[in-house]
Order: C-alpha cells, then sequence, then structure tokens
C-alpha cells in the first residue's frame, strides 16, 4: 500500500523523457471490466501525441495480462526509457485519466490520500463502541471498548417497578442516562487513546443519532476538530457497509473543500492579487511560474497555441512568440499543457466536477506571490 514515504519519493521524480500517469476507476460496483478496458483505450488514445508508445503498451499490456481486476482503482506511473514503473491497486474509488508530464501527475493521488489516508470510524452505542482504522479503504486496525456499566435497569422488571424504584421511572430512567454519560466519557478517552496511537487524520462517528451527538460533545477538543461526519447505524451494522457509508462522508468531505478551493480562487481573483480566473490569465500566470494551484474543470478542453522555443502557452493565433520570437504550434488543448506545466513546476493541480462557478470560466488558479 502507498504511504507517505512513497508519495514523497515519487515527488522527487522526474525526468528529461515524457512520464506517463494513469488513473483508472475499476470499481466492480459500476462497470465491467471489459468496459474498463474500453475506458481506458479512450484516455490512452487521449494522450497519444505527448506520451512515449512503450509506456502506452506498458500500461495496455499490464491491465490486459497482469492486472487481477480487484479493488476500485489503479494508478500507474510509467517512463520505460527511464525504467521507472509503478503500479498502485487501490480499494478507494479514483477519477479516471491519462496525463503526460516530466513528473508524475501526483496532485490526485495526494488529494486521495489526504481524503482517504487514514481514518477513524467509531460506533458507538450507550453501552459500548467499536473502533476501526481505515487506510485508503482497507481495514487495518480494530478495537471493541465495553463501557463498564450500564445495567438495563427496566429489563426483567414489572412495569410497576419494584423495591427501590418508589420514586417510580423518572429516577431509575435518571441513572440509566447518567451511566450512559459515564460510559460515553470512558468511550472518549478510550477514543483519544486510539487517536493518539493511530494518528488518524479524520474521524466519522456512526450511531443512533441523540448518541452520537451526545459522544461528539464529550470528545476532547482536539478529536472534534477532527470529526468530518456522522452516519446513523446499528451496533450490528457490518464492516462492509461501515466502509460504504465512510468513503460517501469523505466523498461529501472532498467535494466541500474543492468547493472552497474555488470560492477562493474566484475572491482571489476579484481582488486581483493572488488568484485569476479564465484560460488567458491563467496562461499568462502559468509562463510567469506563478501558479501554486491550479483549478480545472474535468470536462474543460480548449485548443491553444504553443511557443516551440520557449513554451509560452496562449489562446491567441499571433505570429511570433512576444517573449522570444519562436514559432507557434496549434495544439488541441491548452488548458492540458497548462496542467502538464504545473506539474513539472511542482504546482497542485485540482480537478473539479461540476462546480457551478468553476464550469463557465473552466479554468483559474491560486497565484504566488
Ligand atoms: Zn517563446
Amino acid at each position: 500500500m502507498i504511504d507517505e514515504k512513497e508519495l514523497r519519493k515519487l515527488t522527487r521524480f522526474q525526468s528529461d523523457n515524457p512520464i506517463l500517469s494513469i488513473y483508472l476507476n475499476v470499481d466492480p460496483t459500476e462497470h465491467t471490466s471489459e468496459e474498463y478496458l474500453l475506458s481506458l483505450r479512450r484516455i490512452l488514445e487521449e494522450v497519444e501525441d505527448e506520451a512515449n508508445p512503450e509506456d502506452i503498451a506498458a500500461v495496455r499490456r499490464y491491465f490486459e495480462h497482469e492486472y487481477d481486476w480487484s479493488g476500485r482503482g489503479v494508478i500507474i506511473f510509467a517512463c520505460v526509457k527511464a525504467d521507472f514503473w509503478r503500479v498502485y491497486p487501490l480499494n478507494i474509488p479514483v477519477a479516471s485519466g491519462a496525463t503526460v508530464a516530466r513528473r508524475p501527475y501526483l496532485s490526485p493521488l495526494a488529494a486521495l490520500m489526504n481524503a482517504y489516508g487514514r481514518y477513524a470510524v467509531i460506533l458507538v452505542s450507550r453501552q459500548d463502541a467499536q473502533f476501526f482504522l481505515f487506510q485508503l479503504g482497507e481495514l487495518v486496525e480494530q478495537q471493541v471498548v465495553a463501557g463498564s456499566q450500564v445495567r438495563k435497569l427496566k429489563k426483567g422488571r414489572g412495569s410497576s417497578g419494584g423495591p427501590g424504584r418508589r420514586g417510580g421511572a423518572p429516577i431509575s430512567s435518571r441513572r440509566e442516562e447518567e451511566m450512559v454519560t459515564r460510559n460515553l466519557r470512558e468511550i472518549a478517552k478510550e477514543a483519544a487513546r486510539f487517536s493518539r496511537r493511530h494518528k488518524p487524520q479524520h474521524m466519522i462517528l456512526a450511531g443512533a443519532e441523540p448518541t452520537v451527538a451526545q459522544f461528539r460533545d464529550l470528545l476532547p477538543k482536539s478529536l472534534r476538530g477532527k470529526v468530518i461526519g456522522s452516519f446513523g447505524a446499528d451496533p450490528g451494522t457490518t464492516k462492509p457497509e461501515l466502509l460504504e457509508r465512510s468513503l460517501q462522508i469523505i466523498r461529501q468531505a472532498e467535494e466541500t473543500r474543492k468547493a472552497e478551493i474555488v470560492q477562493a480562487v474566484f475572491t482571489a481573483a476579484s481582488k486581483g492579487r493572488e488568484g485569476v480566473v479564465g484560460l488567458d490569465g491563467t496562461l499568462s500566470a502559468a509562463h510567469e511560474g506563478r501558479i501554486r494551484t491550479l483549478i480545472i474543470d474535468r470536462s474543460y478542453r480548449a485548443p491553444g497555441y504553443r511557443c516551440d522555443h520557449c513554451d509560452y502557452l496562449t489562446t491567441q493565433a499571433l505570429d511570433t512568440c512576444p517573449f522570444c520570437g519562436g514559432k507557434f504550434i496549434e495544439i488541441p488543448d491548452a488548458a492540458e499543457a497548462v496542467v502538464t506545466k504545473v506539474i513539472e513546476e511542482g504546482g497542485n493541480v485540482e480537478v473539479v466536477d461540476q462546480n457551478p462557478q468553476l464550469a463557465p470560466a473552466g479554468v483559474g488558479a491560486l497565484l504566488r506571490y
């Protein structure tokens, strides 16, 4: 399984040869492997002009003959010429696409690792709790925590109450609530220990709604800050169900995070300082090497021109390059070219799906000073 150390190693890798980066969604609940091979063929066709044919062939060979179609997503970085080949099958969904640059395209992988890398699901009830640690969609740790004492006061007794219940139901139910609170407090302490030991990036709470709310309030502040969502579940919820529900919550959290970045770009752009919106402004900023984070609508494509000497990108049909006097060549997708440029300069790329603010503009960026 890929970890932070491996990601850092990938960050340092670059080559004078083009590196082919492949993200392929292979979720078996959505399509068949034949259909995924077709979508692979489509995304490979899109990068045919820039990619080394040997790399394309190696990727095809891998999916046709080696891959066992387990998991939900596969990431490959290939550069046969530099003897570089990395495959990461993942148990989480990825968005399919191919990119060619002189560095591996790591932004989506880094985002996946931030979101799904290491998170805890706490399934809590009034009596006890189960802690689960998931790493990229795989269960790696599990712990059962029994609260020391919830005697079921009402169970097994006559409905009219007996000795010691002279005050009637209110007293016994109050006593039960006190014990539940004590239990939840113990569970919260244990959760803090679990968190110190395993260092999850996020936490998700599951259980009956009022219990979850009460438990959340009992968590230490530092832990409460890690909670990204909760869902209703009973103590018998299976692990695959917990995984599914938690993946949904993370996906929502990811969408929120991306929407916030888009918002930040538009705000910065409106102040005219550290942001740009639209292809022309983004291409100029890219040429100045000022892009910190590029945001791009997934379906956005735009033809353009590239200077064959200094790589300046523009949407305008100019005779000669204003920077170096070089000649322009027409390229089918200037947006993809700017993605490549930002990757090679070590910036971040956020591919955004169906954001109503970004969609009409297509592309934008947060800038360095
Ligand atoms: Zn030029």
